[in-house]
């Protein structure tokens, strides 16, 4: 298999089968643009399981993605897609940079959804952009950006659901598209490396354990895992076979 991709969580590998490839979670984690950096075992696990759950998940609920299947501990097999190249953010509640853009105290909640564009691209920090840029640069069609948009309000709803089972408040997201066969499939992950849950008491059960040293990250992730379990006991792997050393 060659290595096609590697990125700050997970690295993507060719297959023998046509169209597929496998994602394999890493167990470095990053923030501030990979200003701060570390390793942390039992990361990779957690968040294969944990998206691979919330693939299946939607995908009962009808949103298509890449996901085929998790063949083991820390791969992902999933559909070959042209990734476009934007990353798209859902928010419920006020955090991060909204609240540094806007002054709004973290926690205020939204009175509905907001949906913002970042332009995928480490080395420009990966800026925010509108709808015109998107449409005027060809980042994406029209019809594209509609379903973006339509898709990124649709999970959301299905997310804030599959959280409150868990206990846990989805404060905002950050979702990727691929396109494949004229279709746009949901791509890339959904971990709490990507969202910010909340739990009833407030605590930060994701990756801003690391990103402001609040808590152990890989105990904050078990606990979200366990949690998505005990309320969704049939979208558990239960064991699974140990990911090959070296693919
Ligand atoms: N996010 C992400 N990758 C990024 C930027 C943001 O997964 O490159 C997620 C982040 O975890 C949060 C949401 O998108 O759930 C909104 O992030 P925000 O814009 O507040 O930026 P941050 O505070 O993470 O810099």
């Amino acid at each position: 298999m060659q290595k096609l991709y590697e990125g700050k969580a997970k690295a993507v590998y060719t297959t023998s089968e046509e169209g597929v490839l496998v994602q394999r979670f890493k167990d470095s984690a990053t923030a501030f643009n990979a200003e701060k950096k570390a390793e942390f075992g039992g990361k990779g696990e957690l968040n294969n399981r944990i998206a691979g759950i919330v693939f299946r998940y939607l995908a009962d609920r009808g949103i298509p993605s890449h996901y085929i299947e998790t063949p083991n501990t820390r791969d992902m097999r999933i559909r070959a897609v042209e990734i476009i190249q934007i990353e798209v953010v859902a928010r419920n509640i006020v955090a991060g940079s909204l609240s540094k853009r806007t002054g709004l105290d973290e926690g205020v909640r939204l009175s509905a959804p907001i949906v913002e564009f970042y332009y995928k691209d480490d080395d420009l920090g990966d800026p925010m952009i509108t709808d015109d840029h998107i449409r005027i640069l060809n980042l994406a069609t029209e019809d594209e950006l509609a379903t973006l948009r339509r898709m990124a309000l649709e999970i959301n709803e299905h997310l804030i659901e599959l959280w409150k089972k868990c206990g846990l408040d989805l404060v905002d997201f950050k979702l990727e598209f691929g396109r494949v066969d004229g279709k746009i499939l949901l791509a890339d992950e959904i971990s709490p490396d990507t969202q910010r849950l909340w739990d009833a008491d407030g605590n930060r059960m994701d990756k801003d354990v690391f990103r402001r040293d609040l808590a152990d990250l890989v105990e904050t992730y078990s606990r979200v895992h366990a949690q998505l379990i005990a309320a969704y006991p049939e979208y558990d792997f239960g064991t699974l076979p140990e990911a090959p050393a070296e693919r």
